[in-house]
């Protein structure tokens, strides 16, 4: 039974239980004021269409340079974030900060991580439309990424989803597979987006076992008129079978880590997005 629990196993009575808990607490301090000293930075993986390679669009993805441990990753703090309620403002300035990044590149969408901490706060609907006057991104440029758990039971959220998307800004429901929602529940949710898990994308081998999954939640999302977007892909076998699949947009370390906008506009820029043959 021991064994399931891998490395990142949670003992009772284990003393580092308590260390922790302290590391949290303080990380959860220092995090209390780290974007107006600077500390907070977001990084831009592509979206690229799988049938050329060419990027659509970025997702925000926020790093925290912190003074003394240096790059904390967002699976540490963000979840430390939601607890102390900093995710609110964490999650403003992450959207503001990539919707003036975006402005500058094209007609590239952006897609930016919304936590579910930040759906029941009152003012989120205005929050968003207000980064967006003050930025002068369009609507249609912006995507939000929300898991499937976080909508569960939460028809004040899906209200607001709903009133945003009548504003224009898409939304895609993240690590498409893993949640709980009912195929009921789905239909009657306002997206237009599914991006599929990593987990199902790391299946993909060439065989219908592997593939099965995958198949499936493109096959519901024709069904349902939506769009697929598949994160984690490594290699160009995962890419040409996603393709095949009918997958339209795909997401992963074979296209481009996350990478500092710098990095990102060197990409836009360089010969190689270009198709090699006129089409
Ligand atoms: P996510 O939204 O599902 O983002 C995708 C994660 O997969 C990113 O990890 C990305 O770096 C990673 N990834 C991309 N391509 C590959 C690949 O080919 N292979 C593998 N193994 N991984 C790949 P990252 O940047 O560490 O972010 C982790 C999670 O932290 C995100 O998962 C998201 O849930 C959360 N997060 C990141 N930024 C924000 C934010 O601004 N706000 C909120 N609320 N959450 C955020
Ligand atoms: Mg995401
Ligand atoms: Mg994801
Ligand atoms: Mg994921």
């Amino acid at each position: 039974q021991a064994k399931h629990l891998g490395t990142h196993g949670i003992q009772l009575h284990d003393p580092s239980m308590s260390d922790r808990r302290a590391a949290d607490a303080q990380l959860g301090e220092d995090l209390a004021g780290a974007s107006e000293r600077g500390e907070l930075h977001v990084l831009y993986q592509p979206l690229v269409d799988l049938a050329d390679a060419r990027p659509v669009g970025v997702e925000a993805l926020v790093r925290w340079h912190h003074p003394r441990l240096g790059v904390v990753s967002p699976t540490r703090f963000i979840p430390i974030a939601e607890r102390s309620g900093t995710i609110a403002d964490i999650g403003l300035w992450v959207l503001e900060t990539a919707c003036r990044q975006v402005v500058e590149w094209g007609d590239l969408y952006v897609s930016v991580n919304l936590s579910p901490r930040q759906l029941p706060e009152e003012s989120l609907v205005a929050d968003v439309l207000g980064v967006l006057a003050r930025t002068g991104l369009a609507p249609d440029r912006l995507c939000l990424e929300i898991t499937e758990s976080a909508l569960v039971d939460e028809s004040a959220g899906i209200a607001k989803l709903r009133a945003l998307r009548d504003h224009g800004i898409h939304v895609a429901i993240d690590d498409f597979g893993t949640g709980y929602s009912s195929l009921h529940y789905l239909t009657r949710l306002p997206v237009d987006i599914l991006k599929i898990d990593r987990s199902f994308v790391a299946q993909l081998d060439g065989t219908p076992e592997g593939s099965g999954i995958t198949e499936a939640i493109l096959r519901l999302s024709q069904v349902l008129h939506l769009k697929t977007v598949a994160e984690g892909i490594e290699n160009a076998e995962q890419a040409a079978e996603l393709q095949l699949l009918g997958c339209g947009i795909g997401q992963g370390y074979l296209f481009a880590r996350p990478l500092p906008p710098a990095d990102l506009f060197e990409l836009l820029i360089s010969p190689s997005r270009q198709p090699s043959s006129p089409s």
